[in-house]
């Protein structure tokens, strides 16, 4: 059973017939804990097709569906991580991370506290949690953001070039982090990076989406062995 389904599915920003769509036909099932990378080159439309599974934009043709039911809007089991951490500089790491929960339910308690800390300690953050945000580098400031998305556990994560601001060592440092919240923490992902080697590294599957003058879209998949 598919957790996250596009059939036929396809975008245009511009309503001129002469301009073609962002992203057009897209079919693709993605397994539950499966994790899939997405590739390809600058504007060919892999935020546009995230957005249209986060429900943040309506496909113009097919359908997008999620545990089997058509995305009408952003939902509370759909976490999203976008390309800047966007931390609240007045809270603390640990503050920052229970926000979504405090803005959700208006309180937080002990064993949000605690689950908050355990998250924070497998992304390698757990001398950090007191501190502010300005006092962490910018890659342990998305690894916070990760572990915001996944305090609401959400079943599927989506992320957009979350490493996309950091230097070639930070971003592997990441993906190792990453790799160890994953396994103790399976989630069905899509995850949008530049990097091929960031989505061989992290993922159990890989499309590469590429762009052709006229025809807009290929997309091919490649199956990975898990480590
Ligand atoms: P990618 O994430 O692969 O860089 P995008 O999904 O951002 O690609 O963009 C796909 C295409 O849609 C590009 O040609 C881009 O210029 C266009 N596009 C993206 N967002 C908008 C928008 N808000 N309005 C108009 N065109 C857009
Ligand atoms: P609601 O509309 O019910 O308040 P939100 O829009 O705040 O829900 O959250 C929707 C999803 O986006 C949640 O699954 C959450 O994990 C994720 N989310 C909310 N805020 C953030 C954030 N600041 N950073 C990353 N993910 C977030």
């Amino acid at each position: 059973r598919s957790f996250v389904q596009l059939a036929g599915v396809g975008h245009r920003y511009d309503p001129n017939p002469d301009i073609p769509p962002a992203i057009t036909g897209i079919n693709l099932d993605i397994r539950r804990h499966e994790f899939v990378a997405v590739v390809g080159p600058s504007g060919c439309g892999k935020s546009t097709l995230l957005r249209m599974i986060a429900g943040l934009l309506k496909p113009s043709e097919g359908s997008v569906s999620v545990f089997g039911k058509e995305v009408d809007g952003p939902r509370d089991d759909v976490g999203i991580v976008f390309q800047k951490p966007t931390l609240l500089p007045w809270l603390t790491v640990r503050k920052n991370v229970l926000f979504p929960l405090k803005h959700k339910y208006g309180r937080y308690g002990r064993e949000d506290e605690k689950r908050a800390d355990e998250l924070l300690a497998m992304a390698g953050l757990e001398t950090f949690a007191n501190k502010m945000p300005d006092e962490l580098s910018g890659g342990m400031q998305q690894r916070v953001g990760i572990v915001r998305a996944l305090l609401l556990n959400p079943d599927i994560l989506l992320m957009d070039e979350p490493f996309s601001a950091l230097d070639a060592m930070t971003r592997e440092q990441i993906g190792f982090d990453l790799l160890k919240i994953w396994q103790e923490n399976p989630k069905t992902v899509l995850f949008i990076t530049h990097s091929i080697s960031e989505a061989v590294l992290l993922a159990d599957r890989v499309l590469v989406m590429s762009k052709r003058p006229g025809t807009v879209l290929e997309m091919v998949s490649v199956d990975l062995p898990r480590p």
